[in-house]
């Protein structure tokens, strides 16, 4: 199911990590309120009963980047 990406730029040369805004993931599942293959008719109860009805715990992912974040450089 969706889930978020935590995304926080790590610059390598001073040390700093720069959060970015959150990234949506979609799954493509059609049991996740989220996708874009979830049917529009599937509402109400039988929806709450048979598919995901939140988000996946968040992944965080911290790319390194070379040289200094935006306020050092
Ligand atoms: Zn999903
Ligand atoms: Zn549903
Ligand atoms: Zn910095």
């Amino acid at each position: 199911m969706c889930s978020y990406r935590r995304v926080t730029n790590f610059y390598v040369q001073c040390g700093h990590g720069v959060p970015k805004p959150d990234e949506e993931i979609k799954c493509g599942a059609k049991n996740c309120i989220f996708s874009p293959n979830h049917p529009p008719t599937c509402q109400g109860r039988a929806c709450k009963e048979k598919c995901f009805q939140h988000h996946q715990f968040p992944q965080q992912y911290s790319p390194h980047k070379e040289g200094k974040c935006p306020t050092c450089a």
